[in-house]
């Protein structure tokens, strides 16, 4: 049989590659980069010996046992827990806003019933249904928890106003009334303790698995192949017919030092009079290495011209217009699936990918069983 052909290294692509190895299947995987791993890529400083995030952080997270189980099979995951501060004209306070943060914003000293209470009031009640992110914002902490902590980071995140942008967006941080500080409400949350560049390795470590790197997609591959499933940005396979759909992309400026450069994983800088958007000090990711020297990436975000790595699908109403065309032509197209971040057009946390590659690869495993069966029968009836 011929082999199945994936579009992608990272996640969505990798899995459904292993799944379908461990099920008999023999895959080729391709990737455009010269890497494994996708944005999740992580690899060793030269400088400093610190395993970076060559595209960013990447913090796993998940309350789904099965993602949680399946990730353990692939190396050694260290309980991480990321905590953010954000920094502001008024000083520096803990996020997602919790109970310490409105306590020492308002200098007040509330028990978590009275903070609830005291937000609620803060909260505008006459938006009912919050309709975009400023709505949401104002209807669950009111404007001045908004403007000093959401406001202008959104601004200069999504180059758009916050009026614009769905109120999902804002769901994705919690807002507590104790002084449980962490990021995430997930009931897991780890690092690889040797990179995610490992997991991948592992994940693709597979005798019918043949991986080549630095090989783009090119149309002409479909015929070779008795399926491909495509992760790669779905305007691009089409050719962009229907225009460019568009991502914020994000890029770094690097200082280095020594010792601890600010104490922290991850700092915000919400206000609009600051640039950039947060700054990672990528030795906190991994606490349990020992580094002397230490390395800052100042984030800042702007809009993708053709030549930038796609981060962030913006998702504005002409975007989802856009989309809606472009899912017309996928689902139209025979031997072909299309999944992941970049090839369904959404804001996905990795084990929401790795969720939906495992379901995908339960779907796609007795289909092409039922065409092995139908190929094998041609070929018996031909004989
Ligand atoms: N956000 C904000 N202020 C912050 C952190 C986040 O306004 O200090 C908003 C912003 O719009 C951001 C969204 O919340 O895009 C989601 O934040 P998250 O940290 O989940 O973004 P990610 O880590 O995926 O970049």
């Amino acid at each position: 049989m011929r082999p199945v052909l994936i579009v992608g290294a990272g996640f969505s692509g990798s899995i459904v590659a292993r799944q379908l190895a461990d099920a008999g299947v023999r895959c080729l995987v391709i990737d455009s980069r010269d890497h494994v791993g996708g944005n999740c890529f992580t690899e060793r400083d030269t400088a400093t010996g610190i395993m970076v995030h060559r595209y960013g952080p990447h913090i796993f997270h998940t309350s789904n046992p099965e993602v949680w189980d399946y990730v353990q099979r692939f190396g050694e995951w260290v309980p991480h827990v990321n905590r953010v501060k954000a920094s502001i004209a008024k000083g520096v306070f803990g996020l997602p806003i919790n109970l310490h943060t409105i306590n020492q914003f308002f200098g007040r000293r509330f028990n978590p019933t009275e903070a609830q209470q005291f937000v609620a009031s803060l909260g505008d009640s006459s938006i009912l249904s919050p309709q975009n992110f400023e709505e949401q914002a104002l209807k669950m902490i009111g404007r001045e928890l908004y403007e000093a902590f959401f406001r202008g980071y959104t601004i200069k995140q999504w180059g758009c106003d916050p009026t614009e942008l769905p109120a999902s967006i804002l769901q994705r941080l919690p807002i507590r009334f104790s002084y449980n500080d962490s990021y995430y409400n997930s009931r897991w949350q780890a690092m690889p303790r040797h990179g995610y560049t490992e997991v991948f390795r592992q994940l693709l470590a597979h005798p019918l698995i043949e991986l080549r790197l630095s090989t783009p997609w090119e149309p002409a591959m479909k015929s070779e192949f008795r399926h491909v499933v495509y992760t790669g940005p779905v305007d691009a396979y089409f050719g962009h017919s229907h225009g460019r759909l568009g991502y914020r992309t994000v890029f770094w400026e690097r200082t280095d030092g020594t010792g601890d450069l600010q104490g922290n994983a991850v700092i915000n800088y919400p206000e609009l009079d600051v640039p950039h958007t947060r700054v990672h000090e990528h030795k906190h990711f991994a606490p349990w290495e020992e580094h002397e020297r230490s390395v800052l990436f100042t984030e800042y975000s702007r809009e993708t011209s053709r030549d930038d790595i796609p981060y962030y699908p913006k998702r504005l109403a002409a975007d989802k217009e856009m989309l809606a065309g472009y899912e017309a032509l996928a689902s139209a197209e025979t031997g072909v699936s299309f999944i992941g971040r970049l090839a369904t057009y959404r804001y996905l946390d990795m084990h929401q990918v790795i969720a939906e590659a495992l379901d995908f690869s339960k779907c796609l495993l007795p289909i092409l069983e039922k065409r092995r069966r139908s190929v094998e029968a041609q070929a018996t009836g031909e004989n």
